[in-house]
Formats: structure tokens, sequence, C-alpha cells
């Protein structure tokens, strides 16, 4: 029998609930069992595609061409699990589902309501997922806090599931906060007290709680917060500040996490450890080895580009050191901006603002002879540099709404008759036939990369750029999209249309972004 593992959040949001879903796969995954995660959203948008990223964080984009909430990225980052998008429930899937049904008839004569008829719908979609795929265990994390309003149907259908299967088929996990209050020096258990009574007034008893806090939780908290949640003192884990998220899981495996919810389950012994990942890990706590600018629009506290930074990571790791990756605002770029960088990155994004900035660090990546990585809009950016400054045209791409001579980057063809904004760019999985450097670094003729665009280099100019050198080395073979340009030059100076990004793993770096930190070292 499949295993159900149910991840809930208590006091606030953003305790970084993934991590500990995506940590707790990871150990469960050294028993030799395949895990399949699901994210449940509590927001009526169908996917957070049309969200702001700088309020939201970074949209992921799986291989199906699904854009999933940003913990899909920490799956495929700790447990190198491709999802697919029906593995992201958000409140506007499940009630457009729900709404499908009720118009087509399927409900007749009912009345159709939260419950049963949504939480049937969740709880549907939830074993359809674990049957297609036929893994073993499912780790269900459900976000934002207990008690919110927009969470309620999704606990309801797991306490459903948890009360209709027989004990050692599920587990629960709610992660808390426990704060330290200087005045008195203590870690306080309250909050975590008063969040585990909520979750027993909707029926849910947690077999674990992970404390989210500054430090790892004193010994006498965690007997306290064992007595008044009446869970066994070994069930109370820590999970405090780390340098490094990938650090979760070792933190876990130090509390013997694997095997207390493995006991409960009936899992067999495991079959696997974690040496591999911890090298990993102690190379990421190494001196760093690289400088690299990010080159985007910023705000405070801004998760945007966080995939680009992780695959640097990777690939650091398996070099054998840390990386510092600093984020450079395009808004404000002077020429200063760039000293003491070892290369520079140019991620994707959209619209006007700080465009003239990344035009400007491109330039004196391509003049200066510092290796350079274009993702998307970036590598967009890097052929309207290059017409402008060596083919000495007044060009632009269509996306910028000027009124340019020349359009080097314009709208794709199909993406012209589009009207609705949600899923409906370019997304996905395409493959690029590969030549020149780019061929080399992926040692192969072709590649499979994840997309997110509407736009792509006008055909109509390709001769002129290359004649110049700036040469296209992947192209999409039904369409002949652009899908990689490259200078041939002794220092990387290469952009892709795609989102290499999304597919690097830490035991696993993506081929670009390795070779480019390799070339800034
Ligand atoms: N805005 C550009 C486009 O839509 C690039 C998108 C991106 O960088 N993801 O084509």
């Amino acid at each position: 029998m499949p295993k159900w593992i149910f991840v809930t959040g208590g006091v606030l949001s953003g305790l970084g609930k993934g991590l500990v879903s995506a940590s707790v796969s990871k150990l469960l995954q050294l028993y030799d069992k395949d895990i399949i995660p699901q994210k449940c959203d509590g927001y009526l948008n169908v996917d957070p595609g049309t969200m702001n990223p700088q309020e939201h964080g970074e949209v992921f984009v799986l291989e199906d061409g699904t854009e999933v909430d940003m913990d899909f990225g920490h799956y495929k980052r700790f447990l190198d699990v491709d999802s697919t998008g029906k593995w992201n429930l958000t409140s506007g899937k499940v009630f457009k589902q729900v709404i499908e049904k009720e118009r087509k008839g399927e409900y007749l004569g009912k009345t159709v309501q939260m419950v049963p008829h949504v939480t049937d719908q969740i709880k549907e979609t939830w074993r359809e997922n674990l049957e297609e795929s036929g893994a073993d265990i499912i780790v269900v994390e459900i976000g934002g806090t207990v008690g919110d309003m927009e969470n309620q149907f999704y606990l309801e259908a797991a306490r459903q599931i948890r009360s209709n299967l027989p004990e050692e088929d599920t587990y629960l996990i709610h992660t808390t906060l426990v704060p330290y209050l200087e005045t008195t020096g203590e870690q306080k258990t309250k909050p975590t007290q008063h969040s585990v009574k909520d979750l027993r007034e909707l029926g849910l008893e947690p077999d674990m709680i992970v404390g989210r806090s500054e430090e790892s939780l004193e010994d006498d908290v965690k007997e306290k917060i064992s007595l008044f949640c009446d869970v066994p003192t070994e069930n109370v884990v820590s999970d405090p500040n780390l340098e490094t998220i990938y650090e979760l899981p070792i933190v876990f495996e130090n509390q013997d996490v694997g095997e207390v919810i493995s006991k409960k389950l009936n899992m067999d012994n495991r079959k696997k450890n974690l040496r591999e990942w911890q090298n990993r890990i102690e190379n990421l706590q190494k001196e760093s080895i690289s400088r690299i600018a990010l080159c985007g629009k910023y705000t405070e506290m801004d998760d945007s580009y966080a995939s680009v930074e992780e695959a640097l990571r990777h690939s650091a790791a398996e070099i054998g050191g840390s990386v510092k990756v600093e984020q450079v605002d395009t808004e404000e770029f002077d020429k200063k901006s760039l000293q003491g960088f070892d290369g520079v990155i140019i991620p994707g994004g959209f619209g006007s603002r700080g465009v003239q900035g990344k035009i400007e660090a491109i330039r004196h990546c391509r003049k200066e002879d510092i290796p350079l990585l274009g993702i998307c809009y970036g590598m967009q950016l890097m052929v309207v540099e290059f017409a402008r400054d060596v083919l000495d045209m007044d060009a632009g791409s269509e996306e910028l709404e000027d009124d340019f001579e020349h359009l080097v980057i314009k709208q794709m063809q199909d993406q012209k008759q589009v009207e609705k904004m949600g899923g409906t760019m370019r997304l996905g999985s395409y493959t690029a036939k590969l030549k020149g450097e780019v061929s080399e670094i992926y040692g192969s003729e072709e590649v499979v990369e994840r997309h997110r665009h509407r736009f792509e280099l006008n055909p109509d100019y390709e001769d002129r750029l290359e004649a110049e050198g700036l040469k296209v080395s992947g192209r999409n073979p039904e369409t002949g999209l652009a899908e990689f340009v490259e200078i041939d030059r002794k220092t990387f100076f290469i952009g892709t249309q795609a989102h290499p990004e999304f597919n690097s793993s830490l035991e696993n770096p993506n081929p670009l972004y390795h070779e480019f930190l390799k070339s800034t070292l």
C-alpha cells in the first residue's frame, strides 16, 4: 500500500514547509522508495504564472509546460524528481474543475458544496496522481497556515484520507515557529501549542512537529512541546537557520527523522546513504571559488531568480567550493557595478524596466572579455546589444514597444493571436539541435530544456548577425527558432532562449551553468 505524508504549517507562512517536505522526501528516498510531491495552494489563481515574482517568488516551469509554485524547484533540486502539472493543486484549479463538472451535469440533482464535492475533487486528484505515477509515497504539502480560510478544504481532505486509511499508512508533519525571546533568553513554545490546538480542532493529530527556530531547539523545549502537543520527544524536530538549504536533510538525519517516520509507516530498512550529498554540502561550506553578478530588477527580499542562483551552487559544489552570487540592480547600473566580478548572468525577465542597464552590462562583458550567460530575455538582449553596436542598427525588441527601425527580437507568430494571459506563453520542454560550443558543452547534438517566453530572435536578421560573429548554435528542429546564440571567442559568451536552471539538481548540475561557472575560475 502506498504511504501518505502530509505536511502542514502553523503560526506563520514562509516557514519553509517546502524545504521540510523536500528534506523528509530526500531521507525517505534512501529507503529506495519512489516519492511524488504534491503542493496545495490556497490562492484562486489557476497557476502562479500570472503573479508577480517579486511578490510570490519565482515561477517554476515543469517539463509539461505547467507554471507552478517555486517549491517544485526545491523538489527538483533535492530529489531530482520531474513533477507534472497535476501535482500542483491550487484553489483556482480545483474550483474550476468542480464548476466544469457541475456545468456538465455530473452532480445532477445535487447541491454542490465544499464538502464533499470540493474535498472529493482534491482527494481524487491526489489518488490519480499516486496511481498514474506508481509511486510508493505521496508527500502532500498544504500551503498557508492552519486556521487560514483558504486552505481549510485541503486540510479536511487530508483528515478524510487519514481517517479512512490504517494508522501505518499515513503520517502528518506539522511545521511551526519557535521564536526566541531575547528579554527572557528563552525559546517559546506557546505559538506551537496554539497551532497544534487549531490543527486538532480540524480533526488532525500531528505525528511529528518540526520547530522552525533561529538556533536548534533546546532539549527541554523539545520535551515541553512533546508534553503539550502529545507527541514523543523524538518526534519533535529542530529546523534551525542554516548556511545552505541543502543541509536540512542532514540536520534531520542527525535527529533520526527518517527512522522515526519509517518505523511508524512500517517500512523496510534503508538501502542508501547521504554520503554523496554530504560531500557536496561540505564543498558549499568552503570558500567561494567565483563571484557572479546576477543583473536583474530587484526589490528587497527577492526570490525571483532562485533557480538561477541554485543552479550556480550545484555546479560550484561539483567543482569543489561555494559561489558568491550577488544581485546587481540594472535600474541603477553604471560601469562600476561589475567591478570585481568573475562572470555575469543576465536572467529572464519581462518589460522595459532595467533593460538599458542590462544592455550596458552585456556590452561591458563583450568588450572586456568577461564570461557572460544570457537566459531567455538575457539572450534576446544580447542580440539587441550586438545589433546596435556591431551592426550599427537602431535595433530593439518588439516587447519594448518603442519605434525601433529593426525589430531583431519579435513576437512569435503563434503568440500574436493569444488573448488570454494565463498559461499561453511557449512553455515547457523543447528540443534544440546543437552545434558549436554549446554542442560540446552538452556533449550531444541535441538537448531538451524548458521554456517560458513569447518573443524570439527574428530570423530575418540571422544572416547579418552571423556574418559579424553572433552565431545561432542551437535551433528548434521543427520551427527553426533560435534556441542558443554564441560568439566564438575564448571566454564564455552564450545566450539561450531556454531556462536550463529549471533542469539542475545538487547531485546533477546543468551542463550549461556548469561550463559557465568553470569559465569564470
Ligand atoms: N520577455 C521575454 C519573452 O517573453 C523573455 C521571457 C523570459 O525571460 N522568460 O520572450
